[in-house]
Formats: C-alpha cells, structure tokens, sequence
C-alpha cells in the first residue's frame, strides 16, 4: 500500500476546514440574494454580516470596515488602483504614490504597477527603515505597502516602526497580512496599519474569497475596483461571493479560537531545523536568526536543486514548495532571495517546508527520509562522475 501523502506547504494553501466547509454548504443552500430586501433576502445578508464581523474579529477591526473581494491579489490591485480616501482622518490618497518593499508577494508587487518605488531589505530579508524614511523624506507622502510575513522564508517585519515612519511622512501604510492568520497574532490597531488583506484559503478557508479591513470607518477605497450594483458600500461592485465569505467567516471564527496553535508548530519546526543540521551540517537555513513565522522553514543544500528536489519529494510522497518560480517553462529566482542578496547556490536550491496545525513529526520524519536518500544519491553521482 502506497503511505499516505504529507502536505508541508502550507503557506501555499490549507486545507478547508470542515466548519468552513459546513458554512458553505449552508450559505449554497441559502435562496435570497443579500440586496433583496423580502425573508429570503435578509437571510443572506444576515449570513454575510456574521461573517463580515467575524473576519473583523481576527484582525481586532471592525465589521464595517471590511471590503470582501476575491482575495488578496483583488484586494491589493484595489487598494493600489481604486486608492484610498479618508485616510488617518484626512483625504489624503487617491494620487499617494505607491511604494512597496522589495519582497512583496507577486502580486503587490503588480498592483503597485511600474510606478511604485521599492524599498530595500537587509540580508535578513528585514526591511530598511533607513531607506525607507530615505525615501519618504523625498517625493512627498506614499502608499506604502509591507507585508507582514514572508510566504517563502516567514520572515516578520517590523511593522509598528515602520507605520510610525510613514504616517510621520504623512503616507498610509497597507499591510499585506495574508501569511499571519493561525501563525502569528494579527491586530490592525497593534500593527499601526491603515488597512490590512486577507486570503481565506491561507488559514482554512476556501480559495477565491478575501478581504480589505480598514482600520478607521472614514477610511475607504476611493473608488470601486469593480464597478456595479454598489455592493460592500460601493467598493466593490458585483452580488457577493456568499458561499465563499461564509467560509471565510467560519475559518477567521475557528482561526481566532485557535491560540495555542503557533506554539506546537515553532517546536516542530524546531526540531525539523535540528534535524536537517544534523543531516546535512553544510545546508542554509535562511533568515534562520530573524523573527520568523512558527511553521516556515526556507533551507538549501549544496549541489541539490530546487526543481530536481521537488520532483523527487513528489515521488516520495512529499509536497513541498521552492523558492524559484516556474512561469512559461522556464525557472527563475526567487525575487525575494534576490533582494536579499542570498548566493547563487542558495536561489537555486531553495526548498520550503511550510507546516499547518494538524502536521505530524511523522511527514517532517518522511521529508528528511526523502532529503537524505536524494542526497545519498547526488554523492553517488558525483562519485561515478
Ligand atoms: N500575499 C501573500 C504573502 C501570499 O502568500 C499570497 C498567496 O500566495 C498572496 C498575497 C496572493 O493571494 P491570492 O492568490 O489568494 O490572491
């Protein structure tokens, strides 16, 4: 009998959780659209507002302030292209010029367009603060968006600091906090954020749901990314995703309860990373002295490539990511390792191990199985070479 597969990418995605998968059933079986105003209509709308404070709950915000889209990449291009009115209390955006860091996920990277200016990172993957201000210091106010966890390395910046720095510069700050969610405490107030997105499918919800949750209510997108029917108070055109957003509220509901969760997974992952050394005493583990998320581990091996491992913890039955992006056939670095400043052999081999609640030391056990057995036959080769 082939063993049972072991999922180790959860920054990639999560399972749905089964409340979330309950909600969802429930809201398809729901009749009313929530605009209609008879008894089936106000069924739907009372579903999507449980959800909507629900998701506001789990990052300390308020319902009404909470824009569902179709996830994070629709919350970002939103944010960025539609602008920001209201914010700090004061119009402020519509025209802030945007600014991202260097390690923004892809797709804020995107939303923020040709025109958005990068902020450096130390080797650590941290962001600048000197540069930043640098930066802020000339060109007048931005919007500036910094994610809160890195996906590939679980890097944490420090985004109090550096919320203190652009609202002193007059700028809003937009916090990419997709990966916090079940890894780490996410309080848009503690944060200092103007606003911050989500992803469902990151913390057990379904895939294509999202959202923006601002942190003052005079502050909103400036226009519609959609526009339509003036659904979610104008900001985003379109009859709402309500299957999806009910899943979203139960996952962010299950989430929040879930506090002792981080912890079981840093003693995991802990231990993975002692492990791995012992294995192999000569592989990086990147950022491996910085403020990390609890279940990210981003590690290279000398001579091992990221593709070739890939495939070959696939074989083993063992999902895994890398940290070089496949697009149109052809492998590129990790943009992330690159502002980092990581050596060639590191970009090239760069494996990620992404751990979720429900992971056992048996899959972590089965991973570095695979790895030493990959490794044992890259010595052969080199050997027969
Ligand atoms: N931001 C971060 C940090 C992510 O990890 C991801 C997904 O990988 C996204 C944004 C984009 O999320 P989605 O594809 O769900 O829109």
């Amino acid at each position: 009998m082939a063993a049972p597969r072991a999922y180790l990418d959860w920054n990639a995605t999560t399972p749905v959780h089964p409340a979330a998968k309950a909600a969802v059933v429930v809201a398809l079986e729901l009749l009313g659209n929530p605009s209609s105003i008879h008894a089936e209509g106000r069924a739907a709308r009372a579903l999507l507002e449980q959800a909507r404070a629900d998701v506001a709950a789990l990052v300390g915000g308020e319902a009404e302030n909470v824009v569902f889209t179709s996830g994070a990449t629709e919350a970002a291009n939103a944010l960025f292209r539609a602008g920001v009115s209201g914010c700090c209390g004061k119009d402020i955006a519509g025209g802030l010029r945007p600014m991202v860091s260097a390690i923004e996920h892809a797709a804020v990277i995107a939303a923020a367009g040709p025109e958005g200016a990068v902020i450096a990172v130390d080797g650590d993957g941290i962001v600048d603060a000197e540069a930043l201000k640098a930066m802020l210091a000339v060109g007048g106010p931005a919007l500036v968006a910094i994610q809160l966890a890195n996906n590939e390395t679980g890097v944490v910046q420090r985004i109090r600091s550096l919320a203190d720095i652009i609202h002193a510069a007059g700028g809003a700050l937009i916090v990419d906090a997709v990966q916090g969610p079940g890894k780490m405490p996410v309080d848009i107030a503690a944060l200092g954020a103007d606003a911050v997105f989500l992803s469902a499918h990151k913390f057990g919800g379904p895939k294509g749901i999202g959202a923006i949750i601002f942190r003052d209510s005079r502050t909103r997108l400036a226009e519609a990314l959609l526009k339509g029917g003036g659904q979610e108070r104008g900001q985003r055109g379109g009859t709402e995703n309500l299957s999806g957003i009910a899943g979203m509220g139960a996952a962010a509901r299950v989430t929040h309860e879930a506090r002792e969760v981080p912890q079981k997974m840093s003693q995991l992952r802990d231990e993975f990373e002692s492990r791995l050394n012992r294995l192999a005493p000569d592989a990086a583990i990147v950022s491996q002295g910085a403020p990390r998320l609890p279940n990210t581990t981003c590690f290279a091996i000398p001579g091992l490539r990221a593709e070739q491992a890939l495939i070959a913890f696939d074989l083993d039955g063992i999902a895994v990511s890398s940290g070089s992006a496949c697009s149109s056939g052809k492998v590129k670095a990790s943009h992330v390792l690159e502002a980092m400043g990581q050596p060639g052999w590191v970009k090239a081999g760069a494996i990620r191990v992404s751990i979720g609640p429900t992971t056992t030391m048996d899959e972590l056990e089965r991973c570095l199985a695979s790895l030493a057995r990959q490794i044992e036959r890259q010595k052969k080769n080199i050997a027969a070479a």
